[in-house]
């Protein structure tokens, strides 16, 4: 196989995974053909398609109109035609061996000598599938997530004998979706990111089958104490108690008897009304903060950071490889290394140890990998290094876990919310890193600061509620400087919100001087809903903003309102087409960069703080910001850069 340069992509399957895969491919441009093996299955492959476009278009996360993107998909029933042509063709046909390389044979007959033939297997052996052509090199695993449209990563899964061309190929074209790929170097069962959650979702059932927990504590403790977005046991029942039951059998490894007495009985989950929980005459995965009750959380994530240091020990995956699947793949915080990190290699190794000697279980043998690294004072974030590196500022992560930020030449200053699993929710940590970056910045240095949200989602969805049932009155009222800061933080500072901008994010973007949104933006203060009330300056800020009138609409009810109205509310400067968001900032920021940085200090200062005073008052404070202007040197340049008619220069002097 020589270098690829994919353009027409054949997806194989219209079912779940296929027309979604084939969506995203014609939304970034590519020609597509969709074929399935009977009419009907390629027809509603194709409306189902089409009508995820339709929303698309109606959140205003389309360039182009649903039509447009259309034409560029093809159906097909017959395989040989459908793949004559095609640069790329990804497999997402069900998940039987015998299938998959009854296709693969097929493809190894009819696809171009050059093309990339992926599968999207999520649990078969890439290498076998690739044994069924004459071409193994040429075939890899491509693991898009459900929904396609909607989730971020592709696992990449190199077989024992795809070649780097092949897999960077495959590589690139996932990046060319805007989606995340990381590779998966070896073949192994369960590739990266069903490797760490096996034992999420089996851990917690042997301790319910052993008589340790409920499932109720287990649910509880892992989303409650521990900020994981779903209990095991329900995640377990959405996805299928018999899925995960068929997976485990299949590798070979032993089923908890809890999982296995569900599968007998016909409780599935969800989808037969009854699983751990009741969808029927029950309440469903009814769990509270208040059934956190003794579960042992560490003995479950203990497990997880084995599996990962097992992956990163044999060279399958890298630690920010490995958290970055389990973040965009399953939504999990932060990732399982930085918090194996967190609470100490030397506690999990520890923890796996005792557990293995009480049980025998050959589940709690410590990977040779954690062992090395405890045995060589790599215990984690408090000793320096650990599965990443702190100290050296080389490898490991940057200063921020959950913020990137770029300081340009010219002075702007673009902080991007990095946690778009959890649709950028605002943790503790996260507002402690925004404070603290602004605090320690060179102020001299930034003329400008945006702010924004990782993904196309959310600039911020709220403050993460993870904990808050735990904590009491006085710690909760102890709101962090953070807002407070950015608010008085002398630059201009302006929200990015692209998606959702809910609770604590709103109250982030009100903090800001200037905000502007796409169209498909919602805007909302939620906190009612939880029986709460903002608590980062949102009554306030939105009464002096909006008025009482649309404020107390926003605080008392909840709900959420548009872009469009936003805008019409001032509660944004500008609403625009996603397209052209970066233009319409662009311009923004360009004034900011180049106005007279004291200006602009006295001028936010003096409004800021005057709305808070008596008229008299804050004329008093504009007139003394006046004055103070009149000695500086940007006074000088502004002026006769006028009388010349040309831009002026300011230095901030
Ligand atoms: P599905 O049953 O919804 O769709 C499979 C489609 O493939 C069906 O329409 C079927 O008619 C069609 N098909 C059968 N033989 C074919 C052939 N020879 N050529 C073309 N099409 C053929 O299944 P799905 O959920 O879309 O899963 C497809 C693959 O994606 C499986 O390998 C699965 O493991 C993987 N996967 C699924 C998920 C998920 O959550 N559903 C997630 C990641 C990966």
């Amino acid at each position: 196989m020589t270098d690829v340069d994919v353009r027409r992509v054949t997806v194989l399957g219209a079912g779940n995974m296929g027309h979604g895969i084939a969506e995203v491919a014609a939304v970034a441009g590519y020609d597509v053909v969709m074929r399935d093996v009977e009419e009907e299955l390629v027809s509603e492959g194709y409306e189902s398609i089409e009508w995820s476009l339709e929303k698309l278009a109606e959140k205003g996360r389309l360039d182009e109109s649903v039509a447009d993107v259309l034409a560029r998909v093809d159906t097909a029933v017959e395989l040989e035609s459908a793949v004559a042509d095609a640069d790329l063709v990804i497999e997402a046909a069900p998940e039987r061996m015998d299938l998959k390389k009854e296709i693969f044979a097929e493809l190894d007959e009819h696809a171009p000598e050059n093309a990339v033939l992926a599968s999207n297997t999520s649990s078969l052996s890439i290498m076998e599938i690739a044994s069924a052509t004459s071409r193994p090199e040429s075939v890899v695993g491509m693991h898009f997530f459900n929904p396609p449209v909607k989730m971020a990563l592709v696992e990449v899964i190199y077989g024992a004998e795809t070649t780097e061309e092949t897999a960077e190929a495959a590589y690139g074209f996932v990046e060319s979706l805007d989606k995340t790929p990381i590779y998966v170097r070896k073949d192994v069962s369960g590739f990266v990111v069903n490797t760490v959650l096996g034992p999420y979702i089996a851990e917690p059932a042997w301790m319910v089958s052993e008589g340790e927990a409920t499932v109720r504590e287990a649910d509880a403790a892992m989303v409650h104490r521990r900020g994981y977005p779903m209990g095991p046991f329900e995640l377990s029942d959405l996805t299928g108690i018999d899925v995960t039951h068929h997976v485990r059998e299949e590798a070979g490894r032993p089923i908890p008897p809890v999982m296995a007495e569900k599968v007998e009985n016909g409780d599935l989950g969800r989808k037969t009304g009854r699983g751990h929980y009741d969808y029927e005459s029950g309440a469903g995965a009814d769990y509270t903060p208040d059934d956190v009750g003794e579960f042992d959380t560490l003995r479950v994530e203990a497990r997880m950071a084995n599996e990962a240091a097992r992956l990163i020990g044999d060279g399958v995956a890298t630690p920010e490889e490995v958290d970055t699947g389990v973040r965009l793949g399953l939504g999990f915080p932060e990732g399982i290394c930085r918090r194996a990190d967190d609470i100490g290699l030397d506690a999990i190794l520890k923890k796996l140890e005792t557990l293995s000697e009480e049980t025998g279980e050959e589940r709690f043998a410590p990977d040779d990998h954690l062992v090395e690294l405890v045995e060589s004072g790599k215990t984690g974030r408090a000793a320096g290094a650990g599965f990443y590196d702190y100290d050296s500022g080389g490898e490991g992560p940057g200063d921020y876990r959950f913020l990137n930020y770029d300081l340009s030449e010219e002075g702007l200053l673009e902080i991007e919310l990095d946690r778009p699993e959890r649709m950028n929710a605002l943790s503790t940590d996260l507002l402690e890193e925004i404070d603290d970056l602004l605090s320690s910045v060179d102020v001299d240095s930034v003329r400008c600061v945006t702010f924004e949200g990782a993904g196309d989602r959310a600039f911020s969805a709220g403050a993460d509620i993870e904990g808050f049932a735990d904590r009491s009155p006085t710690d909760a009222m102890d709101v962090t400087p953070a807002f407070e800061t950015v608010e008085e933080f002398p630059r201009p500072t302006l929200a990015k919100i692209e998606g959702y901008c809910l609770g604590g994010g709103l109250e982030l973007a009100l903090a800001c001087d200037l905000r502007v949104a796409t169209e498909g933006s919602e805007f909302g203060a939620p906190e009612i809903n939880l029986g709460l009330i903002p608590g980062g300056g949102g009554t306030q800020k939105l009464l002096r903003m909006l008025g009482e009138t649309r404020a107390k609409e926003l605080v008392f009810r909840g709900n959420r309102i548009g872009a469009d109205r936003a805008e019409e509310w001032g509660l944004v400067n500008r609403a625009v087409p996603s397209a052209e968001s970066d233009d319409v900032v662009g311009e923004f920021v360009d004034d900011l960069l180049n106005g007279p940085p004291l200006a602009l200090e006295v001028a936010k200062k003096v409004m800021n703080e005057g709305a808070d005073a008596s008229l008299d008052a804050a004329l008093a404070m504009e007139s003394q910001g006046f004055g103070l202007l009149f000695s500086t040197d940007d006074l000088r340049e502004g002026t006769a850069a006028f009388r010349e008619k040309r831009d002026p220069e300011f230095t901030g002097e």
